[in-house]
């Protein structure tokens, strides 16, 4: 009957969401132990000088060896991550073992992700001022990328926090800029160090004529505003040669180099002292 048959489809899409569940909390169960066990790694992207010969700094970008189900990436992690709290341990971990590893870089600066939850945790500065210390890393050469997303609650302690952070002598950069709804008026709102212009925008450059003048503009923004301006995403030489003409100060993306684990990044540093990049092709990619 048509009750019945109501009645099936309700159990049905209960299970459904009930099994969906039930995957995130193993999910997040998992990464628990991953924090804990060593299963999270690092892997570094540099960022160039605009001619690509030199590496001014590096990114770090976490990822997930799942002992059974591979690679995770953090696209899908980090949103589980903010949801259940892990991200205040996960992101800890991740600038602990950045600074370590960058030990072995004093000639350059290092990018880390904080994310906006892990931001306005209300020990995060005193967190993060304590692993410097004992990592014994130059707040200087330490950068934090934070989306406009840091000032979605509108809280007014967040640019006190910006400040306490820039005090330290820790540059602040706003991460995927371009992307949100009011992009602009974040940037009147706090003076970031460094501008990262979202991928978009140059992933646009081959196919739209209003791209280049968009691009320009924002470089010209952040550089008017007295901002570092970093371009991610670069993949072809035909980005990279238009960036060159601009006042854009670093250059990221597979063109340049895809991010790789610790170890090789002086192995890149000299591939792009001899100027060898690596094309993308944009086909494979779409
Ligand atoms: P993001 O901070 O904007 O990082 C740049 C992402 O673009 C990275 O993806 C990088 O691998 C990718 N990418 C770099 N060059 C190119 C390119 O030329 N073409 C294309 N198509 N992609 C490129 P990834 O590593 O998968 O990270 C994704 C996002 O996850 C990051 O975006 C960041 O928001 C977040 N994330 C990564 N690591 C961390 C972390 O340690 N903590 C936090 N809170 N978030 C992180
Ligand atoms: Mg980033
Ligand atoms: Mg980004
Ligand atoms: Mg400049």
């Amino acid at each position: 009957s048509a009750k019945a048959n109501g009645r099936g489809r309700h159990t049905f899409f209960t299970t459904a969401m009930e099994e969906q569940v039930r995957a995130r909390e193993n999910l997040a169960r998992e990464l628990r132990r991953a924090i804990d066990h060593d299963q999270l790694s690092l892997v570094y992207q540099p960022q160039t000088t605009i001619n690509g010969r030199k590496v001014l700094a590096v990114e770090a970008l976490v990822r997930w060896n799942h002992p059974t189900r591979g690679q995770i990436s953090p696209a899908s992690f980090i949103p589980l991550a903010e949801e259940t709290g892990l991200i205040n341990d996960l992101g800890l971990w991740v600038l602990r073992r950045a600074c370590r590893d960058a030990a072995r870089w004093p000639h350059l600066k290092l990018a880390v992700n904080i994310s906006p939850i892990q931001f306005r945790h209300p020990q995060f500065i005193e967190r993060l001022a304590s692993i410097l210390s004992a990592t014994g890393f130059n707040p200087h050469r330490l950068e934090i990328e934070v989306t406009e997303n840091v000032f979605s609650h509108e809280d007014p302690l967040v640019l006190q926090m910006l400040q306490r952070v820039q005090q330290k002598g820790i540059r602040v950069a706003l991460d995927d800029f371009g992307t949100g709804y009011s992009s602009l008026s974040y940037l009147r709102q706090f003076p970031f160090d460094t501008l990262k212009i979202d991928r978009g925008f140059i992933a646009g450059l081959e196919t739209s004529p209003h791209a280049s003048a968009i691009l320009g503009t924002i470089i010209n923004l952040g550089e008017a505003l007295g901002m570092s301006v970093v371009a991610e995403g670069i993949e072809t030489e035909h980005q990279a040669s238009f960036l060159r003409l601009t006042n854009c100060d670093r250059l990221q993306g597979y063109y340049l180099s895809r991010p790789v684990p610790a170890d090789e990044i002086g192995d890149v540093e000299i591939r792009l002292a001899r100027q060898e990049y690596i094309e993308i092709d944009a086909r494979k990619h779409a």
